[in-house]
């Protein structure tokens, strides 16, 4: 197959920090005092993002009464979407009204902020029926809270699980059954993922997150990022492919290297993007407008043809683990 153009997704879940950074002074930075240096960066470079905002019981965690002004920035550099955690997980899995509540909270509060809040994004990548559903009342247009292959049992029993879904592929879900294709209304926007493994251990919850998630490989190591995402795309099983990044605001604070040279890293990611013929960067609204994707209700998930591993793939990931870095995204995603 002949490599097509092909579409690059920033999507960020704005949220609280998680885990919060402490530093000398004791102040607890978020995150959020380094995003107008990431939008500068963006808006420098043309890289719309999708923001996912984050509201829900926890007023910390209600971004855009706490952050006006960067959330605004946020819509004039892309699109503004819903993120939902629902924190009680005991609920979710026996009060279907709280599910539902929380994700018509979030959506109140954005809409009367004055952003349309088209897109979401699960909190721990959350996803079920009814919520699919919800988001079909809501008027939603896509959801990007499918992470092929992903498996995680939170500490009280409620488990996210889309070993279901195979491909990073764009689909049109069914409502019943959010990880099949074969409805209409919403796109379902998987983030680019390892349809292979499930996040059995740590080992390779960093494995998938480091090299091929290549999300935060973005901000570490942003040559590595970019011959990650020239093989999903290369694997990808149409012509027209979609590679979701997703990030927190967190990210880029300092761990195992400092922001400076995480934006830096980022900068370098984004002109790299720009220099590759047929490459671009879309948000989730510009994916679904004219999506032209296969009919994908018939077709045969075996079909795609999942990355392999390679030898070169582990020796890299034990260098990575060398570093001090911390866990992604395990306390919140
Ligand atoms: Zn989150």
């Amino acid at each position: 197959m002949k490599p097509g153009p092909f579409r690059v997704a920033l999507t960020y879940d704005v949220e609280r920090n998680s885990p919060p950074f402490v530093k000398s002074t004791g102040k607890v930075y978020s995150g959020m005092e380094v995003m107008p240096e990431v939008l500068q960066t963006m808006k420098a470079q043309g890289a719309p993002g999708t923001w996912y905002i984050a509201h829900d019981v926890d007023p910390e965690n209600q971004i855009a009464l706490r952050f006006p002004e960067i959330t605004a920035d946020m819509a004039g550099q892309g699109e503004v979407g819903t993120h939902v955690h629902f924190r009680e997980y005991q609920k979710v899995r026996t009060d279907v009204a709280f599910v539902t509540a929380s994700v018509s909270a979030a959506t109140e509060c954005l809409r009367s902020e004055g952003y349309p809040a088209k897109s979401f994004r699960g909190g721990n990548l959350y996803m079920s029926p009814v919520l699919l559903d919800h988001l079909e009342d809501l008027g939603y247009e896509t959801d990007s809270s499918v992470l092929p292959g992903h498996r995680v049992t939170m500490n009280d029993g409620l488990r996210v699980d889309h070993t279901e879904r195979r491909s990073c592929e764009p689909y049109y879900p069914k409502k019943s059954q959010p990880w099949s294709a074969g409805g209409k209304g919403i796109l379902e926007i998987p983030l680019s993922a390892f349809p292979l493994l499930s996040f059995a251990t740590p080992f390779f919850s960093v494995l998938i997150n480091y090299l091929v998630l290549i999300s935060n490989l973005v901000l570490l190591d942003p040559e590595l990022a970019i011959e990650r995402m020239q093989r999903i795309r290369n694997k990808w099983p149409t012509e027209n492919a979609v590679i979701v990044l997703s990030a927190h605001p967190h990210d880029f604070l300092a761990d195992s290297i400092s922001t400076e040279a995480k934006l830096e890293n980022f900068e370098a990611f984004l002109k790299a993007v720009n220099r590759i013929p047929g490459a671009s960067f879309a948000t989730a609204a510009d994916i679904r407008s004219g999506w032209v994707g296969p009919d994908q209700a018939n077709r045969d998930p075996r079909d795609r043809a999942p990355l392999k591993l390679t030898t070169g793939d582990l020796r890299k990931a034990k260098q990575l683990l060398r570093r001090p870095v911390r866990m992604p995204h395990t306390s919140s995603v």
